[in-house]
This record gives structure tokens, C-alpha cells and sequence, in this order.
């Protein structure tokens, strides 16, 4: 497949890109309180879950469609960019409606072909940026297929996220890494953006520096990571979100590559 490198995404959008927010959005006080955080420590492009696909049924499953007009709103106020995750074309339909600047399929989603293709054929025609988290399973053909399924449709802005896969036995990870997953899709498609989910890996808050410049120094594209602005209240994934300000000096710690970033 034919893609695209992030500077010629035409956003403007800069080697390391950068992503953060909260786990899911919550309410239009916290959304706020985090978006204002983050731009204050130079974030321009914020992510927040508003249809949260949970392993089990009975935990928040995300506050749906009544956060799009909050999110709105703190892309008026803040001049951010939105990114959410879609899970089916319905999700696709309201989001584009809403004016969110970018997608992702979570990894519960890209391991469902059909989900995917359905996704891909309610983009046809559109140019929005799209991030197709890896599978929960370490499976690369399934990840490039998604890849593919969206290129297919002809969408032209398309990268991917590496958030780790499931453990079966306990591990120090939320997620295994397993780096050469990634570093076989990147030498596979070697212009395809592709950021790092230290967030859902590392599943807690001390991991994520590590993970992080790992990433940095594999020479990833970027990062995608949770944010929020009182982390232990989160309603979803609490121990893994670290403060804006938290963020902001991992971020000034994280040690670029000479060459590229
Ligand atoms: C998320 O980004 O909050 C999420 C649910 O991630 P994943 O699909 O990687 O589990
Ligand atoms: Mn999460």
C-alpha cells in the first residue's frame, strides 16, 4: 500500500506528533480543565474516548454523543485539533458530522475484518487522518489488513498505533509491547506514521517514561498518550493517566534521536 508521510499529511503536523487527553471524556468541566492543561504545556492535538469498547459489560462504556458538542466547544476555545476512536459507521456518520479532525480504531475493533471494512466503506470519499491501533493479539497480517482495508477505500492520511498486546500470563505490562511487531510493520510500510500508546502498555503511570523513549529511540513518529486532569477520579483507565503537568515533563525528559526527530 501506498502512504503518505506525516509532513505530507498536510496538517502541519510535526515528527515527534504529539497526541494526549483523557481516557474517555467525561464531562464538559473536565474536558476543559485537561484541554486547558494540556495546551498550556504545548499540546495541539487532543484525544479523548467517547464510545469506550470495555472488555466486560457493566463498566462506563463512555458518555457517547452528548460529548461531541463539549468537544466542540474546547476546539473553539483552545483551537485544538479532536481526535476519538470509531467502532462502526454510525460512530464514523457522528463524528465527521461533529467536525472531529481525527480517527482511530481501537484495538478490539481491528481485530474484526468486517467491522473494519464497514468503517472503511463509510469513509469513501472522505479525507480525514485515521490510526488503526494494533489488534489485542499479536498479529501483524490482521493489522496490515486493516491498514489495507482503509487504503483501499481510498483514504490517503492513514498511520497506526502501537498500544501493546494482551498478556496471558501477569507481566509487568498492561499490554506487552512485543517491539517487534511494529518494527516489522514500519520496515513492511516504511512511510507510514506510526505513534506509540505508552498509556495502554504500560497501564501505570510509572512505566510510561521508559516505554516512551523507547519508542523515541526505535525512531517512532510520535506518541499518543492519557491525560487527565484529576487522574485518580477518571472513570475509566485511572491508573494509567498521568496529569497535564505530569505529561509535560515527560515529555521534556524524553530524549530525541539525533537524526529525524
Ligand atoms: C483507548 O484508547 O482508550 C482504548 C480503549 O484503547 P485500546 O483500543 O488500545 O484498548
Ligand atoms: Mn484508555
Amino acid at each position: 500500500m501506498e502512504t503518505k508521510t506525516l509532513d505530507r499529511w498536510g496538517m502541519n503536523l510535526q515528527k515527534p506528533l504529539i497526541i494526549a487527553g483523557p481516557c474517555s471524556v467525561e464531562t464538559p468541566e473536565q474536558l476543559d480543565r485537561t484541554v486547558a492543561g494540556l495546551v498550556d504545556q504545548g499540546v495541539r492535538i487532543i484525544r479523548g474516548g467517547v464510545w469506550k469498547p470495555r472488555t466486560r459489560p457493566g463498566n462506563f462504556e463512555g458518555v457517547g454523543a452528548i460529548a461531541l458538542p463539549w468537544i466542540k466547544e474546547v476546539k473553539e476555545k483552545y483551537g485544538v485539533k479532536f481526535a476519538i476512536e470509531v467502532a462502526n459507521p454510525n460512530h464514523v456518520e457522528q463524528a465527521l458530522e461533529a467536525g472531529i479532525d481525527l480517527l482511530w480504531i481501537g484495538a478490539r475493533t481491528t481485530v474484526n475484518p468486517f467491522a473494519v471494512q464497514e468503517i472503511a466503506d463509510s469513509l469513501k470519499g472522505v479525507d480525514i487522518p485515521i490510526f488503526v491501533k494494533n489488534p489485542v493479539n499479536p498479529d501483524l497480517a490482521l493489522w496490515i489488513g486493516a491498514l489495507e482495508r482503509l487504503d483501499q477505500a481510498g483514504l490517503k492520511r492513514i498511520g497506526a498505533i502501537h498500544r501493546g498486546f494482551s498478556n496471558f500470563n501477569d507481566t509487568k505490562y498492561r499490554n506487552s509491547p512485543m517491539w517487534q511487531l511494529p518494527i516489522e510493520l514500519k520496515t513492511k510500510i516504511p512511510n507510514l506514521p506510526l505513534l506509540n500508546d505508552p498509556s495502554h502498555i504500560g497501564g501505570k503511570r510509572d512505566l510510561l517514561f521508559d516505554i516512551a523513549q523507547m519508542a523515541y529511540d526505535l525512531n517512532f513518529d510520535g506518541l499518543i498518550v492519557e491525560s487527565h486532569i484529576d487522574p485518580d477520579k477518571a472513570w475509566s483507565d485511572a491508573a494509567q493517566q498521568l496529569t497535564p503537568d505530569a505529561f509535560g515533563a515527560m515529555l521534556k525528559s524524553l530524549k530525541t534521536r539525533n537524526s529525524g526527530l
